[in-house]
């Protein structure tokens, strides 16, 4: 495993690099390690390598694996969260959400975190090419909900999250990223309420999501290699973790 300690160093140099180039203080932006479909042994080589933030995109895999992990290990859960899951990700413990994608879902996330007593730190999931296949508020419906979603209580909204379409080379996702950025600057300037934090950029493309601005990069591969398709599960658990 000592290959993830040696990728992990060529990933933080590259985000050293870009922030230098965006004239920008590299403690600014967090590294979220995507550790989807790979195994706990994986995770463990990061944290022990330095690596604290784990993203997962399914809750069931990343309730197995939390019990798993060094306590300071901190998780976020970055993909698509469906309603019938957000009793179980709030049990997880959740640092940050990255992707509440509608108001009709931050209105259950609210509802049922006042049931529990929590304040789930959140971001809003942006649409920003308008792609057809993918989740996220579309800017304009953004602007129409903004102030319906400001007054779930229990919510706290840190900023925006994207993934912009796919694209072989970096430069394509530049505009995206630049379209977040002056979204969440217009949000922020006609709502008057700070949204500090920007989710974009991954593997192929953080880099560019850094000088533009992002706060998180949700960076899999570069770290652990290429994913197994499936989720991780544990030895002898015949439950499919399909979330
Ligand atoms: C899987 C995933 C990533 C990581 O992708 P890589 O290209 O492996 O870095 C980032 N964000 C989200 C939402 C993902 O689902």
């Amino acid at each position: 495993m000592n290959e993830i300690a040696d990728r992990l160093a060529v990933v933080h140099a590259q985000l050293t690099a870009a922030a230098a180039r965006a004239d920008r203080a590299v403690g600014e932006i967090e590294l979220v390690a995507v550790s989807k479909t790979h195994p706990p042994e994986a995770l463990l080589a990061a944290l022990e390598a330095g690596q604290c933030v784990f993203g997962e995109n399914r809750v069931q895999e990343a309730r197995a694996k939390i019990p798993l992990l060094p306590g300071r290990a901190r998780w976020h859960l970055i993909g698509h969260l469906q309603k019938n899951k957000i009793r179980h990700a709030l049990a997880a413990g959740f640092e940050l959400i990255h992707g509440i994608d509608s108001l009709e879902l931050a209105r259950e996330c609210d509802r049922i975190a006042d049931e529990t007593g929590q304040f789930p730190q959140v971001l809003l999931e942006v649409n920003v090419a308008g792609e057809a296949s993918k989740f996220g508020f579309s800017p304009e419906k953004l602007r129409a909900e903004m102030e319906a979603l400001l007054a779930l209580g229990r919510l706290q909204i840190e900023g925006l999250m994207t993934i912009p379409p796919f694209a072989p080379e970096a430069e394509n996702s530049r505009p995206f990223f630049v379209a977040l950025r002056e979204l969440r600057d217009r949000l922020q300037a006609e709502f008057h309420v700070p949204l500090p934090r920007l989710s974009m950029g991954m593997s192929g493309d953080f880099a560019v999501a850094v000088e533009e601005g992002a706060t998180l990069v949700r960076v899999g591969t570069a770290i652990f290699g290429t994913r197994r398709g499936k989720a991780w599960k544990p030895a002898g658990d015949g439950a499919s973790f399909d979330d």
